[in-house]
């Protein structure tokens, strides 16, 4: 079949290296003269360290951001900014952090400079959450793409080894789904495909051997490569699961990606061979979702829904709501067979 595609390529500018945080000051500086800092609380003293860094033009360190960006937070941070008639956001953390600064910037219309401290990838995209009334959305709008990003592997030398695997899955699962996206293109494809071969390599090491910085990079590396290519094509059953059970039963973020992907990839095996055959390839393995999952267990990572706070009478629930609204999957969505998935997962059966 001849090729057919459209590609959106999105803008950023990348400064990828050991160290890169010295750039910081020089960085923010082609944003904006009033910075204000985005953190969670646990990251508060880093927030600190970027404030020193950048100097005078710093006005404020906001150490708020909360996991899947819940409305309020959005409101109260939001107000604030307007308050310190602020120009730039710098957003120091994971996925949490970026997305509130995202927030920000779709109300203000200000740029972001993101410092990213896990492999979430949402530095590389134009699309955030908000969550009200256990239902989580997913928002997009160009603007909020962060203009440059900071990679410093060094930074997440002390991201635990816990945070780490989890974190680095979820990466490896916009790649999964890039592969098989309906908007697939060639370039993303074998970016989505190295992005798996330098998490599936570097993760193992990374939760063995935390402070190993070249480990650290191929992680970071394979995360700016997930989240371009989820930046770039559309997602599918497997991301539309976990924002399901994240918004309705506030379960831990990368670590329901990480117990999901497992189940989604063996669910669309059949009806898209090509791109899981890419995945198996990538992680040198023959059969993907064994795969996917076996990582799992290398990485120490939790393999079960009911051991991250899903209740188990939660699960028709989650059926309801991702069978609720068509979406594009290769396989088709039939509310039985989610019931299975969603069930094998939860009592964290192999694939
Ligand atoms: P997170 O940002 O919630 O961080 C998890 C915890 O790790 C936090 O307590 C944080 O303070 C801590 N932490 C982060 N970096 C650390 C480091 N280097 N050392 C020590 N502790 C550190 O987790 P996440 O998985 O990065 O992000 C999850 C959120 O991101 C979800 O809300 C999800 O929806 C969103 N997300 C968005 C996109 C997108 O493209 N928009 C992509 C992926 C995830």
């Amino acid at each position: 079949m001849s090729l057919r595609f459209t590609y959106d390529c999105l803008p950023s500018r990348v400064v990828f290296r050991t160290g890169a945080l010295d750039e910081l000051a020089t960085e923010t500086a082609r944003l904006g003269s009033r910075v204000f800092i985005i953190s969670t609380p646990g990251q508060r003293r880093l927030a600190e360290r970027c404030a020193e860094l950048i100097g005078a033009s710093t006005v404020a360190v906001y150490d708020k951001a909360q996991m899947h960006t819940p409305a309020d937070s959005v409101r109260s941070a939001c107000a604030y900014f307007g308050q310190l008639q602020a120009d730039c956001c710098v957003a120091i953390g994971g996925g949490s952090t970026i997305g509130l600064a995202k927030a920000i910037a779709f109300e203000h219309r200000i740029p972001i400079l993101a410092v990213p401290t896990t492999y979430s990838g949402s530095e590389a995209t134009a699309i955030w959450g908000l969550t009200e009334n256990g239902i989580k959305k997913v928002m997009r709008d160009a603007h909020v793409q962060p203009r440059t990003i900071l990679y410093d592997p060094l930074l997440t030398l002390g991201l635990p080894p816990g945070i780490s695997g989890p974190s680095g899955v979820n990466a490896i699962a916009h790649c999964v789904e890039a592969l098989y996206s309906e908007a697939a293109n060639p370039l993303v494809s074998m970016m989505a495909e190295e992005g798996i071969r330098a998490l599936g390599k570097s993760l193992p090491q990374v939760v063995t051997d935390p402070r190993n910085v070249e480990a650290r990079s191929d992680s970071l590396y394979g995360a700016w490569l997930g989240g371009v290519v989820l930046g770039a094509v559309g997602m599918a059953l497997h991301h539309k699961l976990c924002h399901v059970l994240g918004g309705a039963f506030n379960l831990p973020h990368a670590e329901t990606h990480t117990i999901v992907l497992p189940h989604a990839v063996a669910y669309n095996t059949a009806a898209a061979p090509e791109a899981v055959r890419r995945v198996a390839r990538a992680l040198g393995v023959d059969d993907a979702a064994q795969g996917l999952f076996e990582l799992n267990l290398a990485i120490g990572a939790w393999v079960a829904l009911k051991d991250i706070g899903m209740p188990a009478d939660g699960i028709d629930r989650a059926v309801q709501l991702a069978t609720a609204n068509p979406y594009y999957n290769p396989a088709p969505i039939r509310p039985e067979a989610i019931r299975q998935l969603l069930t094998n997962a939860w009592e964290g059966r192999r694939p």
